[in-house]
């Protein structure tokens, strides 16, 4: 039996964020600090908890919640058959130099969740967005995709054929970590040096550069030749990882969304799209660049959409029931 009610539950490096819906609309939202102490079923855990709250606030019952789609950070690893979550940013058994008040390793999200529920989606943030995008979204219908985000980090989802691509593990799409310099000054959190992310994310920038990022893309967009002369950098790496992404997969879209290109992706674009047209037409031409329409509701909406009905999804491009949700 289809049940009334779905949850959305969004895993972020420091925070996470559960929405509960119906047919129609968002029924309550609830956010938490992501836990980083405790046993490594804390985190699961927490977002079970979260459901309940939520529902309370929404005044159903938390058994009416049986199913969740779940959009989380990276990386996963199976273990028994079920996936676990391996981030380095939560995982403090899993960075040599960590400050985690954890040795986590694996967090075994699916195990825990699917205790409780009986229908349990989880997929990459990125991958997730993607799923929201093509749903709802500036990529509505298209076999051949990708939705980036380009903020502190740098993630990647995507489609080929009309198939979310997964991988042996659910990784696929960490494009971010693909090697595109001998740049010992382009240190990115996963250790390598000279990968897309170590290059042009923003924490990464502003960390090389000792600017905070906003500033610097501010100072950049003005014309400070400096920090200017940083993010035009920044902007060719970032086209040229497109490039790649176009010659391997013959991609024909790239949905980009993220607060680096919610500010200054209007300016950037022709820079960014310099490095995808100049090189093999044949693989390149009709390649676009497209601004994401979730904007800020991409997570929530992005985790829904991993197990929302098709008969929910017709309702939801009329309502548009994320629009609700406050920013
Ligand atoms: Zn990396």
């Amino acid at each position: 039996m289809q049940s009334d009610f779905l949850a959305a539950l969004d895993i972020g490096g420091t925070k996470m964020a559960v929405t509960v819906a119906n047919r129609e609309r968002i029924l309550s939202r609830v956010t938490a600090p992501t836990p980083k102490s405790g046993t490594p079923r804390a985190l699961p855990e927490q977002g079970i908890a979260m459901i309940g709250q939520a529902c309370a606030e929404a005044g159903i019952a938390a058994e009416e919640i049986q199913t969740v789609g779940v959009a989380s950070c990276g990386p996963f690893v199976h273990s028994e058959g079920m996936l676990c979550l391996s981030a380095p940013n939560i995982c403090g058994g899993r960075s040599g130099a960590s400050d985690l008040p954890n040795d986590w390793t694996l967090i075994p999200i699916e195990k825990v969740l699917c205790e409780r529920f009986a229908t349990v989606a989880i997929e990459n943030d990125c991958v997730a967005a993607l799923a929201g995008e093509r749903m709802f979204g500036a990529v509505q219908g298209e076999a051949n995709c990708a939705y980036v985000t380009w903020s502190t980090g740098v993630g990647f989802g995507l489609c080929v054929d009309g198939r979310l691509l997964r991988g042996k593990q659910g990784n696929a799409g960490h494009a971010g970590h693909m090697l595109m310099a001998e740049r010992e000054d382009a240190v990115c959190g996963c250790g390598n040096r000279g990968d897309l992310e170590g290059l042009i994310s923003g924490r990464n920038i502003a960390n090389r550069l000792q600017v905070p990022a906003a500033e610097l893309f501010d100072a950049a967009q003005a014309g400070e030749t400096r920090a200017q002369a940083a993010v035009l950098e920044a902007a060719s790496f970032f086209g040229r990882g497109l490039y790649n992404l176009a010659a391997i997969l013959d991609m024909k879209t790239f949905v980009i969304g993220g607060s680096v290109w919610q500010h200054h992706g209007d300016w950037l674009k022709p820079h960014v799209e310099a490095e995808i047209v100049s090189r093999m037409p044949a693989l390149t031409e009709g390649v676009t660049i497209v601004n994401a329409g979730l904007g800020s509701h991409v997570a929530d909406v992005g985790a829904f959409s991993l197990v929302l009905p098709e008969d929910w999804a017709s309702s939801w491009r009329l309502r548009k029931p994320w629009e609700t949700i406050p920013d």
